[in-house]
């Protein structure tokens, strides 16, 4: 089931998408891992109604170097262990708002990856135990990166974090197996920059969680970037860029200059 979260009738929603038409929805009254969708109503196309971040998380946790190809083309390895760093919630946005280069970089970067949503709160998370429960769904995520402050600061969080900096949507995919291998695609102004697929991911998701949730609980809605693939290049003001996750749709938004 593909879930989006939406503003219509001066009202947020949630609605189930069906060949990029809403065909049933539910008022808002909780999260939408415990949502029962409402009655159906006449369908709505996606396009006339304004998309929201399919989930308010408490926090968004990145995976850095987790494709090898990526880890080179930056002149890195690929770590020993999941290396994890946190994006500011306050850099989210939704399919079709702008991204905004602020003015201090030269360099800000695409990165097209598969993000995680969290179904329940997860904390220390045993090697034998399963992790698909604490799963809600997957979506698409633009981890977006002032590289030349990335560069100059040694450590990410303001390259990283900057307002609007965290495109995530537009759906959440709940039925997707990414450990089967799915394309995960980038493109700006329609050419392709980034292709990869999830079977290439350095360590899996399965790894991920168990290294996150050793240091910090997660908890329902948070967000999981499981790492970019090769091919990240700058955006400039009037691209638009898009990224693709086989199975859930696309994110796209434009860039604007701050
Ligand atoms: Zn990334």
């Amino acid at each position: 089931m593909k879930l989006c979260k939406f503003e219509h009738g001066g009202k947020t929603h949630y609605g189930v998408l069906r060949d990029d038409s809403i065909v049933a929805y539910a008022e808002i009254s909780g999260d939408p891992w415990q949502l029962t969708i409402g009655e159906r109503i006449p369908t709505i196309e996606l396009g006339w109604v304004r998309v929201l971040p399919p989930v308010t998380p408490s926090k968004i946790v990145c995976i850095g170097r987790n494709y090898k190809e990526h880890a080179q083309e930056l002149g890195n390895e690929v770590p020993p262990e999941p290396l994890i760093f946190l994006k500011a919630t306050s850099a989210l946005i939704a399919h079709e708002e702008q991204i905004r280069r602020p003015s201090i970089s030269d360099r800000v970067d695409h990165e097209g990856e598969l993000g995680v949503i969290i179904a329940r709160t997860c904390r220390k998370l045993r090697a034998d135990e399963d992790v698909r429960p604490y799963i809600f769904g997957y979506t698409c995520v633009n981890d977006v990166t002032a590289r030349d402050l990335q560069k100059k600061d040694g450590q990410w969080s303001r390259a990283k974090s900057f307002d609007t900096f965290c495109p995530v949507g537009p759906v959440i995919e709940t039925e997707l197996d990414p450990w089967s291998g799915i394309k995960v695609e980038t493109r700006v102004n329609g050419e392709v920059k980034q292709s990869g697929s999830t079977k290439d991911l350095w360590f899996p998701i399965d790894r991920l969680l168990r290294h996150i949730t050793e240091c910090m609980t997660l908890y329902p809605g948070d967000v999981i970037a499981t790492g970019t693939p090769a091919g990240v290049g700058p955006l400039r003001k009037g691209d638009v860029v898009e990224v693709s996750v086989q199975g859930v749709g696309t994110l796209r938004n434009p860039v604007v200059d701050d």
